[in-house]
């Protein structure tokens, strides 16, 4: 069997990703590989082929004991030999598992590095027949990132040990330092280093200016309609985790909480809850996260700042790793800003370690202030690049103004001067205003040549003014923790009128919400008999995983629930081509699933109902609608294109819709209506909130029959682009 072969029978995957086929067939071929990948990107095939081809057995070193009993059962399901080795087994489980792996009843096996180090395995594994070693989350053995494990710094053994043995060390972490570590203390030097394209193309990265937190959180959880959702929130503290968690349920959203500080019981019981059940957010501090490899994360929020563009990267990759729209969401102010800031300054680590966090930091608030594509920026930081703005970023979907804030800069500054840099921007603010503080005039301030001096401004653009002259370094905070701000070296140039500064116009909530594409979700939801079924494959889908005790997604992915949605497939062999589907898989569940769909065709009939088909982010339209699109740039009506494929007018309508949201088309082009006939529409539209906008009944009954459902749809989509 080749590995495209094996990709198709026992995964169900058409293609393969990338690089993936380069580095298995260098595995193949006994090469040792560094496999540099994003989360998400598809690194597990790369040693999962291999190990399924080359005889013997492999061994999976990984760190994640919690996860590998999942990692087992996922591979169980495509019908491959796995099992695992850690101290979670019982004496009885580790035993036959020992018997398996000596009767060359297993593929691949995975097991804690400190299993793999004793005297007993190392020499049992003399004997054995082995097919590669893998070394996942690999950047553990490095001493830079905040997950390192000394079992993992003895891994060179296995080189000295068993040279002849291809090894594959795989991470998502990237950075040169990390790169540099794993090579030299896992003697990788004459590995082969692939490194994929850092991009993930489906994740929408979003930040806001913090105002409400909590609001704000709930907001976009509305909004995006997450009800029914996984996703993951980020906090700084402990105490933070357990109040957002206690709050977000009182609002009835499913949310647990996760912390180092929680007795490790309720710990892998709430985690277990997040990878088994649909739909439950996990609020935690980045004690939660490595190697869960849950697909149908839908978001990962940050409810206070990072401390570096690493750890953001990596966090907000949990989100869609099954490569269906994702929301990276993160909310950022001042106090941020100030609460980082004074950390880092205070952190008793030594002048170098400092220089190098202080550069993160850095990094990650201009990240912040961005004005330009946020895509580009983050690529560009790990020396990935992308040509063009990636058009799935907020400040791509929503451009952002800058104004020049010199003269405002200058005050500011000054103001920090004149009141002796000893003081917060809350009263920093209020000299600017000349407000009525008794302090101010306790302390004379109103005698100051910047007293009142910033009237052109409002409360809230100066504190934009002064996060941002923070976040650029000009002025710094203090170190005993009051908030006083003083000026920094580089602010000299600026109060000397020698520099400019650019500042951005932060965007007002208000105006945003009036932004409703903006607002909503770019992922494809189903309505009518189509979320029914839906829903009903997604039940059938909870049943099996709970009689089996695994995930859910381990069945199926969302994504191949998506595709029996739309494709409605009715026999076992139109199951078959389900991406995801191999014939494992198609063995034990095919007939179970295609019994759900007969069920709902009986009821419903098979017609798909108008999706919200949303542009996707590589903005592709479907093969069919491409179809329809071509027939009508040849200049067919909509009603001969319908005839000459046999489908339905709405059907063609849809299509036309789609291409017109995807910019493939202009409204004009396709209904000939007035610009006040337009306007009416979209109107009546927008009275509607967001999640009601796909359905056209009430419109369509509004305007008492006058416009059909394909003009509707038309100017819908023109709307929501
Ligand atoms: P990583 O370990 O790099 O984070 P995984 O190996 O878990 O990523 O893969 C991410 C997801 O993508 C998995 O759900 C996997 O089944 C899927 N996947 C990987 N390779 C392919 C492929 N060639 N075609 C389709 N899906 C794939
Ligand atoms: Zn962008």
């Amino acid at each position: 069997m080749t590995p495209l072969d094996i990709l198709r029978n026992t995964f169900g995957y058409q293609h393969f990703r990338g690089e993936q086929e380069n580095i298995i067939n260098h595995i193949l071929a006994g090469g040792d590989a560094l496999v540099l990948m994003p989360t998400g990107g598809g690194k597990s095939l790369c040693y999962q082929i291999p190990a399924l081809i080359r005889p013997g057995v492999a061994i999976v070193i990984s760190p994640l004991i919690s996860l590998m009993q999942d990692q087992v059962s996922a591979l169980q399901q495509f019908g491959i030999r796995a099992a695992f080795l850690n101290s979670s087994l019982t004496l009885d489980e580790a035993r036959l598992v020992s018997r398996q792996l000596r009767q060359g009843e297993l593929d691949l096996l995975y097991i804690a590095p400190e299993r793999l180090m004793t005297t007993r395995f190392l020499d049992f594994l003399d004997t054995a027949q082995i097919a590669l070693f893998a070394i996942d989350e690999a950047h553990c053995v490095s001493q830079w990132g905040h997950d390192f494990r000394t079992d993992y710094a003895q891994l060179s053994i296995l080189h000295q040990r068993f040279p002849s043995i291809p090894r594959i060390a795989l991470t998502a972490t990237a950075d040169d330092p990390t790169r540099r570590d794993i090579i030299t203390h896992l003697g990788l030097d004459k590995a082969k280093i692939f490194i994929a394209g850092f991009n993930r193309p489906n994740i929408r990265y979003r930040v806001v200016q913090k105002k409400n937190v909590r609001r704000q959180l709930l907001n976009f959880l509305e909004e995006e309609g997450y009800h029914g959702d996984a996703g993951i929130i980020y906090c700084l503290s402990r105490k933070k985790v357990e109040e957002t968690a206690d709050w977000l349920k009182k609002q009835g959203w499913p949310a647990l909480p996760y912390h180092a500080g929680l007795e490790s019981e309720v710990r892998k019981q709430n985690q277990t809850r997040f990878l088994h059940e649909e739909g439950v957010i996990i609020v935690a501090t980045i004690a939660f996260g490595m190697g869960i490899d849950k697909p149908n994360v839908r978001f990962v929020a940050h409810l206070d700042l990072p401390k570096s563009l690493e750890a953001y990267y990596q966090e907000t990759g949990r989100a869609g790793r099954d490569g269906l729209p994702a929301n990276a969401w993160m909310a950022y102010g001042l106090q941020d800003v100030v609460l980082l800031r004074r950390m880092m300054e205070q952190s008793d680590a030594n002048e170098q370690h400092k220089r190098i966090e202080r550069h993160k930091l850095e990094s990650m608030l201009a990240y912040c202030e961005l004005t330009t594509c946020r895509r580009q920026a983050l690529l560009e930081y790990f020396n990935d690049h992308l040509d063009k703005p990636c058009g799935n970023c907020d400040t791509c979907l929503e451009p952002v103004e800058t104004w020049d804030g010199t003269e405002a800069a200058q005050k500011a500054l000054s103001c920090i001067y004149r009141t002796g840099q000893r003081f917060g921007v809350h009263y920093l603010i209020d000299v600017l205003l000349g407000k009525d503080n008794p302090r101010i005039k306790a302390l004379k301030h109103e005698q100051l040549s910047t007293f009142g001096i910033g009237q052109e401004l409002n409360e809230t653009q100066w504190h934009s003014v002064f996060r941002q002259l923070i976040a650029r370094g000009f002025a710094t905070v203090d170190l005993e923790g009051y908030g006083s701000l003083q000026l920094a070296e580089k602010a000299r140039p600026l109060l000397r009128g020698e520099q400019r500064i650019s500042l951005r116009k932060d965007i007002k909530q208000k105006a945003k919400l009036k932004n409703k594409k903006y607002n909503r979700s770019s992922r494809q939801t189903f309505v009518g008999n189509d979320k029914i079924l839906w829903e009903n494959l997604r039940s059938k889908r909870l049943e099996l995983a709970n009689s089996q005790n695994v995930p859910p997604y381990v069945i199926f992915h969302d994504s191949t629930l998506d595709e029996m949605v739309q494709q409605r497939p009715q026999t076992l062999e139109q199951f078959a081509k389900l991406s995801g589907v191999g014939s494992s898989k198609l063995e034990r569940y095919g007939q179970i699933f295609l019994e759900v769909l007969d069920a709902h065709s009986l009821e419903y009939g098979n017609e798909t109902v108008i999706k919200t088909t949303t542009p996707d982010f590589d903005n592709i339209l479907s093969n069919t609608a491409q179809t329809t699109l071509e027939a009508f740039n040849q200049g067919l009506s909509p009603e001969q294109i319908a005839e000459q494929r046999q489908l339905k007018l709405s059907t063609i309508y849809d299509h036309l819709s789609q291409a017109i949201e995807t910019g493939k088309l202009e409204l004009s082009q396709v209904i000939q209506l007035s610009e006040t006939e337009i306007h009416e529409i979209e109107d009546k539209l927008l009275e509607r909130p967001i999640e009601e906008q796909h359905i056209l009944k009430p419109i369509f009954e509004a305007f008492e029959g006058h416009y059909d459902y394909g003009i509707l749809k038309c100017v819908r989509a023109h709307l929501w682009r």
